[in-house]
């Protein structure tokens, strides 16, 4: 029979800690770290100080250099660098790169995983990006030789990389069948992947609010329709140039711009004198308000917004996509006719001008085909199954905590390996002997974590 180590049947182990989960992201674009405190947030709404979270850029905050520049690298990879990320995705239909790769790579990051996992101590992992699960996985379940479960939240609508399936993993959710299709094509077991949605913030759960409120509260005008433009968390595409397209073409609407963490964007956005009243933001977090603001949403195809529009119903114009991950997004809305593809700003503006003077419904079909893709309970449905889990899964092997600070650690350390050194006594007065200190030595590391000093006799 498993032996289940130090946990009850409630959130809390049997110490009556709350049980830690530990969110695995990384910074390229704004959807991952969204995803995470979505998911963060529905864990702390339903189960309380039942459950800690902590999200962690594995990348960033844990890799030595230059890996843990990876994030930094996304923003010119998807733009200058186009070229080399298409490259990378060509990759696309086989399952054996991700496994070759993460098996070159794990060598340099050994150690400062195990490192991360040791001071997390976590009871449950989650990865929400697709270069986070074969490598840490790997770690956990031979390095550390612990059990805790591992689930893998995927937030790529439809074309995603075979890198975020990987079939040890306890449990695979995904926001859309056609991913769920596409887990299946690379080898995950079918009883292990889930369709449950897109996880997005609860405030989109909660309702978007009522369209004339919301433009009386942002300060907009109550009578012209609204266009929002988005590029992601990043501010990319050619936000500025479909911006100036429309202002030319619909004259009788408003715009609302947000360009994100791009701060040049939004310095050219402000200089500009437009010929229509125009609302220029930066990062915002009150993306729920602007869209039940609108009447219609001009982005590029990133999931984490084209989840939120279908869950405020607003019709989508896709005005860009980066290759790979994205393309199968512009396929999916077209496909449900929640909205149009136009790559070319005047394209885009000229859409904009037919839907709102359209005599016949165009608009109200088409939000209402997004509002049927919706899945706003999608992070609650995401947060029950991570408790399930948590509770549920009998884990033998949890991973043991580093205790103490580092300088204890190596005080201590430092100790033994003064003791075994003192080869001034006599050699017959010396007890325990050399053998002796050097096996005490070596038990000392290990519980201490000190590997790199295991074996340095
Ligand atoms: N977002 C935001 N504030 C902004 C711009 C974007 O909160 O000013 C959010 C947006 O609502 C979405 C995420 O950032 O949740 C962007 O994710 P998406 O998958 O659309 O694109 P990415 O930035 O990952 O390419």
């Amino acid at each position: 029979m498993t032996n289940v180590v130090g946990r009850s049947s409630g959130g809390k182990d049997v110490s009556g800690m709350p049980k830690k989960i530990l969110i695995l992201m990384s910074d390229t674009g704004g959807g991952h770290r969204a995803s995470a405190e979505a998911i963060s947030e529905a864990i702390a709404h339903l189960y309380g100080d039942e459950i800690t979270v902590r999200i962690v850029d594995a990348w960033k905050d844990y890799s030595p250099w230059p890996l843990n520049r990876v994030g930094d690298t996304y923003p010119w990879l998807v733009s200058d660098g186009l070229w080399l990320w298409n490259t990378l995705w060509r990759t696309d239909d086989k399952t054996w790169p991700p496994t070759v790769i993460s098996r070159v790579i794990i060598p340099f990051v050994r150690r400062s995983a195990v490192r991360m996992f040791r001071s997390e101590a976590p009871d449950l992992v989650v990865s929400v990006h697709p270069l986070i699960n074969h490598i840490p996985l790997r770690v956990l379940r031979k390095g550390l030789k612990t059990d805790i479960p591992y689930v893998t939240v995927v937030t790529d609508m439809v074309t995603a990389h075979p890198a975020w399936f990987c079939r040890e993993v306890d449990y695979c959710l995904v926001p859309t069948e056609a991913a769920r299709q596409r887990a299946l094509r690379y080898g995950m077991p079918p009883e292990r992947v889930e369709v449950v949605g897109q996880p997005v913030g609860l405030k989109f759960a909660a309702g978007v609010g009522e369209k004339l409120y919301l433009r009386g509260k942002l300060g907009l005008d109550l009578d012209r329709p609204a266009v929002l433009i988005v590029g992601g968390g990043e501010g990319m595409g050619p936000v500025y140039e479909t911006a100036r397209a429309i202002a030319a073409e619909a004259s009788n609407a408003q715009l609302i711009v947000v360009a994100g963490r791009n701060a040049s964007l939004k310095q050219k956005l402000e200089e500009t004198a437009w010929e229509i009243p125009t609302h220029v933001y930066g990062f915002v977090t009150n993306m729920p308000e602007l869209m039940g603001a609108s009447d219609m949403l001009v982005t590029k195809a990133g999931p984490g917004t084209l989840s939120e529009a279908f869950i405020a119903g607003l019709p989508v114009i896709i005005s860009s996509f980066i290759p790979g991950q994205e393309e199968g997004n512009v396929r999916y809305v077209l496909e449900h006719q929640a909205g149009a593809y136009a790559p070319d700003p005047a394209e885009v503006a000229r859409l904009v001008g037919k839907w709102l003077h359209s005599d016949d419904d165009t608009l109200g079909q088409m939000a209402a085909n997004a509002a049927a893709l919706a899945h706003p309970d999608a992070t609650l449905i995401i947060a029950r199954r991570l408790h399930h889990l948590l509770t549920e899964k009998q884990v033998a092997r949890p991973i043991t905590p580093r205790t103490g600070s580092r300088r204890a650690r190596v005080r201590i350390f430092s100790r033994a390996r003064t003791l075994s050194r003192a080869r001034t006594l006599p050699r017959a007065r010396t007890w325990p002997r050399a053998g002796t200190w050097r096996a005490l030595r070596r038990r000392l590391s290990r519980r201490l974590g000190l590997r790199h000093f295991v074996g340095r006799s």
